[in-house]
C-alpha cells in the first residue's frame, strides 16, 4: 500500500503500529504486525528503517552507544505544565496515582484547551531528531534547551502521539515487544532466516543496522560483524549443578577460575582504549591503570578482549564491594588507585585485527595466549582443558581457586563460539558460596514410597513487610535426613490448617533456613520468585516469626546476584 504523496512517514503511522501491537497479547501476531509495518516502510520511506527499528524498541540510540537523552520525568512534567498552563504539582499528583507518565501525557494533551498556531503534523524523523538533539546539549541552561525540544514535539502532537513521545523518552514503551519478537519480525519482513538476523544482531548490538542491511540484501546482513568501539552484550553463564555432572554433559571443556570482580569488555581501536562493564557502561575514566596495563600488554592494533578486574590487597583478592567502589568513583581516582590496587584476568578475545568471536573457544584462547604479554597486572585466567576422564583435575582447580580466595570455577565448551547476550549451556559457573534465607513453613507435601507417611517437601514463604503476610517462595525437599523427616512430620501436626490429598496447609509457626544457588523469576509462587537448588539446612528455633526474612531481603540478594 502506498502512502500517497507522503514523502516523509508521519509519526502517527508508527503510533498506530504501536497501538496495534499493544492491542494483542499473541506474540506471533505482534511479530506479524511489525513485519507488515517494516515492509510498508521499505516501500514508502526506506531511509528511515534504521530509526524505525530503534523506535520499535523504544530507543533512539542503539544499545552499544554511550549516548543518552538525559531527560528526567521532572523535565517532561515541566514541559507539559508550560504547554498546558497546568501546575507541576497537579501533574506530579496524577503521576503518583496513575503511574504511567505516558497515559498522563495523553490525557493532558487531549484536554488542552489552549489554541496553538504552531501545530504541524509530526514525522518520525522530526520526533527522533528532536529527541536526539537533547543528547548533544550540555552546559548552562541545558535543561531549558532540552525542554524546548520536547515542548516543540508536544505542541504539535496529537494526544496519542504525545503518549508515545513520553514513553520513548522514559524508555518504557509498554507494547509488550521483546528483542526476540523484533528479530523474528525483521526476519519475516525481509524473508530471511531468523538465525541470520539473530547472529547479525548479537554481533552488532544494533537492530537498526540489522534492519537496514536486511532491507538491502542478505549478503549485507551476513557481512555485519563485531566492531571494536561498539560493545556487545556479554555471553552469560548458567549454573552448574556439579563438577562431574557438568563435564560429563559438556564433554571437553575449558575449566577456569571464576574471579570475583567486575567483568570488563576492553575495546582498543584507532589507538584508543575503552572499557565497558557488562551493562555496557563506559568506565574507562574510572579505571585509568587498567587502560595502561592493557596498552602495555597487547599490541597497538584493533582488538576486543574480555576479562575480570579484581581488587588485590596483600596479594589476596578483596571483596567485590571494593572494586564496585572504584568503578563508581568519579573523583579522587588517583587516591583510590593507591588504596585499592587492581589487576585484570583476561579470559577471552573477540577481535584481533579481525573478528574472531565466531571461532571456537579453544582457538580464541590460543590466540589470547599469543597476543598478551602477561605481567603482575595483566594475567590470563588460570585454566585447564578437562574431559570426563580427568574431571578430578577440575575438582583440584576448584579447591585451589577457593583456597586462593576466588569465587569458584567456570566450565566452557571448547568448541563454542562467543554468543553475545545468551545464557546458554556452553558456559557454566560453579560456586560453593550459597546464600541462605530464613523462611517460614506454610505448606507441605507428603512423600512417595518409603516416605509416604512423612512430609517429603515443605512449602516455604517469606515475610511481605508491606502487608505483614507471608508469600510463598519455594518447595524444599533436599537436606533432610530420615531422622529430620520423622521429627519434623510429627512436629508439624499441630500446625495443620487443612489437608487435601497429598498437600497440607500450615499455620506459619516453624522457620527453616534454606540454602540455594540462585534466585529466579517464577509465576508459580506468590513472591514472584523462586530458588534454584534449595536445600534445608536447619530449623531456626532461635528466631521469632517477626524475624523471618523479607521480600526486601530477597530483592537485595537478587541485586547482588545480578551484579
Ligand atoms: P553470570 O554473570 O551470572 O553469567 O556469571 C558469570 C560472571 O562471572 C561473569 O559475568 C563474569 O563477571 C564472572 N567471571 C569471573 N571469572 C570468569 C571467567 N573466568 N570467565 C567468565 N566469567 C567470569
Amino acid at each position: 500500500m502506498k502512502w500517497v504523496t507522503m514523502t516523509k512517514t508521519p509519526y502517527i503511522k508508527l503510533v498506530e503500529c504501536y497501538e496495534k501491537i499493544a492491542s494483542t497479547s499473541a506474540r506471533l501476531e505482534k511479530r506479524d504486525i511489525i513485519a507488515d509495518f517494516l515492509k510498508e516502510i521499505k516501500e514508502n520511506d526506506p531511509e528511515i528503517t534504521y530509526d524505525i527499528a530503534l523506535l520499535l524498541q523504544g530507543k533512539i540510540f542503539p544499545p552499544w552507544s554511550e549516548k543518552e537523552m538525559g531527560i528526567s520525568t521532572q523535565l517532561i512534567i515541566k514541559a507539559l505544565s508550560k504547554l498546558l498552563g497546568e501546575n507541576t504539582k497537579d501533574i506530579e499528583n496524577k503521576l503518583a496515582s496513575v503511574g504511567d507518565m505516558g497515559e498522563i501525557t495523553e490525557e493532558l494533551v487531549a484536554n488542552n484547551k489552549q489554541v496553538t498556531f504552531f501545530k504541524v503534523p509530526l514525522t518520525v524523523s522530526k520526533v527522533i531528531s528532536n529527541l536526539r538533539k537533547t543528547e548533544e546539549i550540555t552546559g548552562s541552561k541545558s535543561q531549558n534547551k532540552k525542554l524546548n525540544y520536547i515542548l516543540e514535539l508536544y505542541t504539535s502532537a496529537e494526544p496519542i502521539e504525545a503518549k508515545y513521545i513520553t514513553r520513548t523518552i522514559t524508555e518504557k514503551l509498554r507494547i509488550g515487544v521483546g528483542e526476540g519478537t523484533l528479530v523474528e519480525a525483521i526476519a519475516k519482513a525481509y524473508d530471511m532466516d531468523k538465525e541470520v538476523i539473530d547472529r547479525a544482531y548479537m554481533l552488532s548490538n544494533d537492530l537498526g543496522e540489522v534492519a537496514l542491511r536486511a532491507q538491502e540484501s542478505i549478503e549485507s546482513v551476513k557481512s555485519l560483524t563485531i566492531n571494536p568501539g561498539k560493545p556487545i552484550k556479554p555471553m552469560l553463564a548458567q549454573l552448574s549443578p556439579g563438577i562431574k555432572e557438568s563435564i560429563e554433559e559438556m564433554g571437553e571443556v575449558i575449566c577456569e577460575t571464576k574471579y570475583d570482580g567486575i567483568r570488563v569488555q576492553i575495546h582498543h581501536f584507532d589507538g584508543q582504549t575503552k572499557i565497558f562493564t557488562r551493562r555496557l557502561e563506559n568506565v574507562t575514566k574510572a579505571l585509568p591503570e587498567i587502560v595502561e596495563y592493557i596498552e602495555n600488554a597487547i599490541n597497538n592494533v584493533d582488538f576486543i578482549v574480555e576479562g575480570e578486574v579484581i581488587a588485590i590487597k596483600d596479594n589476596k583478592p578483596v571483596s567485590f564491594q571494593y572494586i564496585l567502589q572504584r568503578v563508581k568513583r568519579k573523583y579522587d581516582i588517583e587516591k583510590m588507585m593507591d588504596e585499592v590496587p587492581l589487576k585484570v584476568f583476561l579470559f577471552d578475545v573477540l577481535y584481533y585485527e579481525n573478528p574472531v568471536a565466531e571461532d571456537s573457544l579453544i582457538n580464541r584462547r590460543k590466540l589470547l595466549e599469543d597476543i598478551v604479554t602477561v605481567s603482575d597486572d595483566v594475567e590470563l585466567s588460570t585454566m585447564k582443558v578437562i574431559t570426563p576422564d580427568n574431571y578430578e583435575e577440575a575438582e583440584e582447580l576448584f579447591n585451589w581457586s577457593i583456597e586462593t580466595g576466588h569465587e569458584g570455577i567456570m566450565f566452557k565448551d571448547v568448541n563454542s563460539p562467543y554468543s553475545p547476550g545468551k545464557r546458554g549451556k556452553n558456559m557454566l559457573k560453579y560456586k560453593p558460596i550459597r546464600e541462605t534465607l530464613d523462611c517460614v513453613i506454610t505448606g507441605g507435601i507428603y512423600g512417595k514410597g518409603k516416605r509416604a507417611k512423612f512430609f517429603g517437601s515443605y512449602l516455604l514463604s517469606l515475610l511481605d513487610e508491606k502487608t505483614g503476610e507471608y508469600k510463598t517462595l519455594v518447595h524444599a525437599a533436599t537436606g533432610m535426613d530420615d531422622e529430620m523427616l520423622a521429627t519434623m512430620t510429627e512436629r508439624m501436626q499441630e500446625h495443620i490448617i487443612s489437608t487435601s490429598e497429598q498437600t497440607v496447609v500450615f499455620k506459619p509457626a516453624v522457620i527453616l533456613e534454606v540454602a540455594f544457588s540462585e534466585i529466579v523469576e517464577s509465576n508459580e509462587y506468590e513472591s514472584g520468585y523462586s530458588l534454584r537448588f534449595p536445600a534445608i539446612k536447619r530449623v531456626r528455633d532461635d528466631i521469632g516469626l517477626d524475624q523471618v526474612d523479607t521480600l526486601e531481603k530477597l530483592n537485595q540478594l537478587l541485586e547482588l546476584q545480578n551484579n
